[in-house]
């Protein structure tokens, strides 16, 4: 049976350092408005909670939704389809969304949200993800713009950790760490 093992790649620190400046970011951008931030789920649970407290309130007056998708079955392998489990709540017409991710691989789970999201009219959409592996992106969508991002952009690794699972596994760890397996 092969052993699985995991080495650290983001310490919990460095995760709360990056999104104290991203929410910094946030407030500047955003300063005086409203924000809906749309958490994907389940993979960004742990992001968006840390991130929207982050906020400052007087600053911006956010405001949490979330969408369930998935393209990853039980696996490590991307599929080709996103299914859409759960839709939004918040009226989205006439406000500003921030989409938050986990990680941006194909970027297929991001492009078909964003584009659904549109249909609603709010006034603007944003990206954020903690994560990015440009590597993997689907080459139809290499110019996705990902506008808020808590890390540069990391190798083809599968990381596990922070919100982010191998088959539902690993979801508590607070750091985000490099998945391998051994004989
Ligand atoms: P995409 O549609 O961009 O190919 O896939 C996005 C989703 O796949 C992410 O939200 C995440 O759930 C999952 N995913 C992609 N890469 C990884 C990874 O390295 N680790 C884990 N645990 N999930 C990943």
């Amino acid at each position: 049976m092969k052993k699985e093992s995991i080495e650290v790649l983001f310490t919990a620190d460095e995760i709360s350092r990056n999104l104290d400046t991203l929410a910094r970011q946030i407030e500047n951008d955003y300063l005086g408005q409203e924000l809906v931030m749309v958490s994907v789920l389940t993979g960004s649970m742990m992001f968006v909670s840390d991130l929207a407290r982050k906020i400052d309130n007087n600053k911006v007056d956010v405001r949490i939704d979330i969408i369930s998708a998935s393209s990853y079955g039980l696996g490590t392998e991307s599929g080709d389809r996103v299914n859409i489990n759960l839709d939004t709540r918040e009226h989205l017409k006439g406000r500003n969304v921030m989409v938050v991710e986990d990680i941006v691989d194909t970027g297929k789970t991001l492009n078909f949200i964003t584009y659904l999201l549109k249909y609603h009219q709010p006034s603007s959409v944003k990206i954020c993800a903690l994560l990015n592996k440009p590597s993997r992106r689907d080459p139809a969508l290499k110019d996705l713009k990902i506008d808020y991002l808590a890390f540069p952009s990391i190798e083809d690794y599968f990381v596990v950790g922070y919100g982010l699972d191998c088959a539902q596994k690993y979801r508590n760890l607070p750091y985000v760490g490099i998945l391998s397996f051994e004989e």
